[in-house]
């Protein structure tokens, strides 16, 4: 059978279109259009995916779709094999795989010093900064332990450890002080990134064998900030190198801070000498906004985005009332009323205000169940909802049910062991090891990853 090329990829077109019609909008984008059309001939189609999950997937739902619809462009197909593409990688190799790059033209190969400390440093938001930041009742603590830490030349408090929950100003902290040495003193090597970045340059070393580069660029800096080092834990090997660096940038009087979302000795799995040693410095937490710094906030944020229209105090009031808690919903909310506003030119008032916010406040009064991620999870992936609970552990079953643990672990406040009970009574560590699983492979296949954050975004809705 040839075909010129052309005609076989209009076949594959229309195999496409037909199976999109069948199986339906969301599947289909959730799935087959990840697929690519690599080859046809002697009976045989060839197709690859980014992912063994989304090959395992497509098989085990859509292969006898595919091999009928494909005999319909052209009888002499008898099989349609699914592949995994090369590049992507497979899904359960460890990140961190130690193979040489190819280098087609001798070049040499990168190493992290070519990139050198201004490509690892994560870049800096240009609102992030000390001047930017509110200080309340419940910051001013580690707001001032921060803005000491960026005043001062000398070291006094080694690790300055800022911990607390999410969207409490933990990032916008660490910014404010690598902004402030950069304007303050240019000259001192200033690195930010995330625990998740750290581990990803660290990995990315052992890969193109280069930890003598990552070493000398770590342990050369005058102060180094990790945003959410409870990332690490659990990643062994991470935790090692961290430690190593972070002593030896202690004995040599530079500066450290890290930030996380809970305090040092809640890091679980999270071996006890980093533990204890992030503990030796200043601890310094973030509380939950009260209603006077969720105000100051609003006002602050009110300067900066300069509506058209006036912005009754009491709809700030009103804002800063019901929407408690996080920061970052509380400046999404007044942003959109005032590109709103802006955009449909009438007058802020605070019943508009409840209408257009209205379900932003009602997800807000909202929270997620367990049994609703598993619903809709399983409906994601077209599992039975029964497989949730149940025993079988093939893949296709296996894999949906441990997101749906890791959704459950992320957006409600049930314990491990609670979650276990409801995933059928399993074991809290089965849950610890979905959780882990998860978060190994968000990091390894984007497609993965792209598909677990739809899935919390339906979820907060
Ligand atoms: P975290 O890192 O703790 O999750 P961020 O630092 O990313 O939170 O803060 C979330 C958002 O809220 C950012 O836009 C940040 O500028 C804003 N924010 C948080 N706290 C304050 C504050 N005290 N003053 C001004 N903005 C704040
Ligand atoms: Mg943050």
């Amino acid at each position: 059978m040839t075909a010129p090329a052309i005609d076989i990829q209009a076949r594959w077109e229309r195999v496409r279109a037909r199976l999109r019609a069948e199986i339906g909008e969301t599947q289909y984008r959730s799935w087959v259009r990840r697929m690519t059309l690599d080859r046809v001939g002697e009976g045989l189609v060839v197709l690859s995916v980014p992912s063994v999950f989304v090959r395992d997937w497509i098989v085990s739902r859509y292969a006898d779709r595919l091999r009928a619809l494909w005999a319909l462009e052209d009888a002499s197909v008898r099989e349609v094999s699914v592949d995994v593409a090369e590049t992507a990688g497979g899904e359960d190799e460890a990140v961190a795989t130690a193979d040489e790059p190819a280098t087609s033209n001798g070049a040499p190969r990168p190493t992290l010093v070519d990139g050198a400390m201004r490509n690892v440093s994560a870049p800096l938001d240009a609102r992030f900064t000390f001047a930017n930041f509110v200080v309340g009742k419940p910051n001013e603590f580690a707001h001032a332990a921060a803005h000491r830490v960026a005043e001062s030349a000398e070291v006094t408090f080694n690790p300055l450890y800022l911990y607390g929950g999410v969207g409490l100003g933990k990032t916008h902290l660490m910014h404010a002080i690598a902004w402030h040495i950069r304007e303050t003193a240019p000259d001192r090597r200033v690195i930010y990134l995330s625990a998740e970045a750290f581990m990803y340059q660290f990995v990315r070393a052992l890969r193109f064998k280069d930890t003598m580069a990552f070493k000398e660029l770590f342990r050369s800096v005058d102060v180094l900030l990790i945003d959410d080092v409870q990332f690490i834990s659990g990643k062994e090997s991470t935790q090692e190198e961290f430690f190593h660096t972070f002593n030896a940038l202690v004995d040599q009087n530079r500066q450290i801070v890290i930030s996380a979302d809970r305090q040092p000795k809640d890091l679980d799995r999270v071996e006890e000498r980093l533990r204890s040693r992030l503990g030796w410095g200043l601890v310094a937490d973030l509380h939950p906004t009260d209603y006077e710094l969720r105000l100051g906030i609003l006002l602050a944020r009110l300067e900066t985005l300069a509506p058209r229209q006036p912005v009754p105090h009491r709809v700030l009031e009103f804002l800063a009332h019901r929407i408690s808690g996080n920061v970052r919903e509380l400046e999404g909310a007044l942003t959109r009323l005032i590109v709103h506003a802006n955009f449909v030119g009438r007058a802020v008032t605070l019943e508009g205000t409840q209408d257009l916010l209205r379900d932003m406040l009602r997800a807000h009064d909202r929270h997620v169940t367990v049994e609703e991620i598993q619903r809709r999870v399983a409906e994601h992936y077209n599992m039975r909802l029964a497989d949730m609970t149940s025993d079988r552990r093939a893949r296709a079953v296996a894999r949906p049910r441990q997101i749906a643990m890791y959704l459950s672990k992320q957006l409600t406040q049930r314990s491990l062991p609670d979650i276990g009970r409801k995933f059928g009574g399993r074991d809290h560590t089965t849950v610890m090891h979905a959780v882990r699983k998860v978060e190994e492979l968000r990091l390894s296949d984007v497609s993965f990853a792209e598909d677990v954050e739809l899935l919390r975004r339906m979820l907060e809705g």
